[in-house]
């Protein structure tokens, strides 16, 4: 194998080490996050809970209503960060590279170490039985030729799970007559937009690629792809001292001098910028603002913020330094959050998981997004996750600015 890639997913991870260090609670429907009656959703649940149809990051409410004999608890975000310390630990110690999702989540480039399957296999029976030893977890395991089917692989058999996808031809067997979804990164809205095709299994991806790759541009190329079992994606390391910022501009065809527009603009920036950082579970501690004027004189303003992955947020500093610049027609505007720190740099706070202060900034982006949709007559409904895309971004601040 020319690449061999394991994914470790702990199994409800902040529910099992809250059983873990109160056994009582063992074999009931926990529930960590808001607590019934609170705003807010669920962080994680155990699989008693999920019986009940209860999932994570579910409203609370729809919770409670779907189990109200489960146990509800406030998650302990230090004691989650201490455990995956550990696990941190144990996975670095077995691979020559180890990629962070978030704190009970990682890919492994093992492919030094293992030189072979059976060496994975006995890599990932080695984690499992360190990680429940030393640690009283159980975790479940994907050994594969690449990341998405490793992480295929560790969901196939959850919780306590192993399994192998070892070519791209057991991938396909593997998922040929899935749905669409069960393709790593297709999400609702792009399996909507598929289905309305008839597309609705893997292998209808595979004999439709032109109506995939018409229907969703670059995304469609990645998901056909996918569809054969190709990703080539590298295991990459994230180290926060690598990248200094993060950040997505747009040229304007002819140059605005309306700044109400750039504000508009900036709505869609930010929400640019927060994907990326989530994405790669980064918090930039400043938000800075890039102008270019008509006379190709450009700028930069900076503000100093708390550590933030939001597009709400991020926005309202934009809009702050732009308030403060000189009104000039313009070609170019910019946004980026720098000073950047990962999960480990960042004080995560209860108020991040339990109370509704996530919630009310996904609601504020929800309004902004609707504010924008009625002022230029847009309809993101049906293409919001692609306004990612470059091309799909220039496009619509182009349609923006005809439209204003
Ligand atoms: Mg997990």
């Amino acid at each position: 194998m020319e690449q061999i890639v394991i994914h470790v997913d702990m199994d409800a991870f902040f529910a099992s080490v809250e059983i873990r260090d109160n056994p009582a609670l063992r074999g009931k429907p926990l529930i960590i996050g808001s607590l019934p009656g609170e705003r807010g959703v669920v962080a994680t649940c155990s699989y008693e809970a999920r019986k009940y149809g209860v999932h994570s990051a579910m409203n609370i409410k729809e919770a409670y209503r779907r189990c109200p004999q489960g146990i509800y608890m406030h998650p302990n975000i230090d004691k989650y960060k201490a455990v995956s310390g550990q696990l941190h630990e144990i996975w670095n110690a077995y691979a020559s590279a180890a990629e962070t999702v978030a704190l009970d989540e990682a890919y492994l480039d093992v492919t030094q170490q293992a030189r072979d399957l059976e060496g994975a296999r006995r890599i990932a029976m080695t984690i499992k039985q360190r990680t429940r030893d030393e640690i009283g977890l159980t975790c479940s395991v994907g050994v594969a030729y690449s990341k998405t089917a490793a992480k295929t692989a560790s969901e196939e058999k959850k919780p306590d799970g192993y399994f192998e996808i070892p070519t791209p031809k057991d991938f396909v067997d593997l998922m040929i007559d899935r749905d669409v979804r069960s393709l790593y990164t297709v999400g609702e809205m792009t399996a909507e937009k598929l289905y309305a095709w008839g597309i609705r299994t893997v292998r209808d991806i595979q004999e439709k690629q032109d109506t995939v790759i018409r229907l969703l541009g670059k995304q469609g190329q990645w998901i056909t792809k996918l569809a054969f079992g190709i990703d080539e994606r590298k295991v990459t390391p994230y180290r926060p001292q690598d990248a200094k910022s993060i950040g997505r501009e747009v040229t304007f065809q002819e140059d605005v001098d309306n700044f109400g527009l750039l504000k508009d603009v900036l709505v869609l920036l930010s929400l640019c910028v927060e994907r990326r950082a989530k994405r790669y579970g980064l918090y930039g501690n400043g938000v800075t603002l890039k102008l270019t004027y008509y006379d190709m004189k450009s700028i930069t303003r900076s503000r100093i913020t708390s550590p933030c992955d939001c597009a709400a947020v991020i926005w309202q500093e934009a809009v702050k330094l732009l308030d403060h610049v000189e009104k000039r027609p313009v070609r170019l505007v910019g946004v980026s959050i720098y000073n950047l720190s990962g999960e480990e740099g960042r004080q995560i706070t209860l108020e991040d998981y339990f109370t509704d202060a996530r919630q009310r900034r996904d609601e504020e982006v929800k309004r902004m997004l609707e504010a924008l949709q009625d002022r230029y007559r847009l309809d993101f409904a049906g293409h919001l996750d692609q306004i990612y895309q470059m091309d799909t971004l220039h496009k619509t601040v182009e349609y923006m600015r005809k439209h204003i």
